[in-house]
């Protein structure tokens, strides 16, 4: 059983028509979809199913456990059917969040040099936790991630074999989250000039389109990390 992802191609598409291909784990499985499942470090999709007059709410979007390449998603209530045509619209404003945080993130990964041991991408603020002793000076980051921000690079997405991964070890970022293996290919996410690793996320299709974006907080969580958190800038700070 597998869930076609269409929010790995297109991090832009809100909607699309799928079929009901099983129950499970709290909820539906379905044959395609464009809500993501909780993974990386970035939250899960909500949103609604539709067939007709029916409406279900999406509370979340999750992996499946039983099956590795289908994806569940969560619902309120009585579930829709197996074998019903649906519609799967997701929250535009949710993934719209993500998609700027998780972009901003990878900014992060170009200011600080620093293997990631930690990420936490959400509609309110994104986290990503270091691992070094360095001090951070949080007005020189502030002023790198403005400053990449309006350069307006970039964001695409490919995808490369996993014997081009392990020729390039240095590609992988992060220390909690290890690109996932066995497919043949893994994908890597490009802000032209200025960070390339493996990512699974949804992002903007350019740093330009993140917006106002401020540090909320430097925090040392341990001798070893260090910690950055974002939020969005309110409309007296942009
Ligand atoms: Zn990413």
């Amino acid at each position: 059983m597998r869930t076609e992802d269409l929010f790995r191609e297109d991090a832009t598409l809100l909607a699309c028509d799928a079929t009901i291909v099983a129950q499970g784990e709290g909820g539906v499985l379905l044959d395609r979809t464009v809500s993501y499942p909780l993974g990386g470090g970035q939250a899960g999709d909500t949103g609604w199913l539709s067939a007709g007059e029916q409406r279900w709410r999406i509370t979340d979007t999750r992996k499946s456990k039983e099956h590795p390449e289908a994806i569940v998603h969560l619902i309120e209530g009585e579930l829709p059917p197996v074998g019903a045509t649906v519609r799967v619209e997701v929250d535009a404003a949710r993934r719209e969040a993500h998609r700027r945080f998780h972009t901003a993130t990878h900014l992060l990964c170009a200011l600080l040099p620093y293997p990631v041991d930690g990420c936490s991408i959400t509609e309110t603020y994104a986290r990503l936790d270091f691992h070094t002793d360095e001090p951070f000076d949080r007005d020189a980051i502030q002023t790198g991630l403005t400053r990449l921000v309006a350069e307006a690079h970039p964001v695409r997405h490919r995808w490369i074999s996993e014997e081009e991964l392990d020729a390039n070890p240095g590609l992988v970022r992060s220390m909690s989250v290890q690109p996932p293996r066995g497919l043949g290919r893994v994908r890597v996410l490009e802000v032209e000039g200025e960070d390339l690793q493996p990512c699974g996320g949804t992002h903007v299709g350019n740093t330009s389109e993140i917006g106002a974006i401020v540090i909320t907080k430097i925090e040392k969580k341990s001798a070893k990390t260090r910690r950055v958190v974002l939020g969005f800038a309110q409309p007296s700070e942009a």
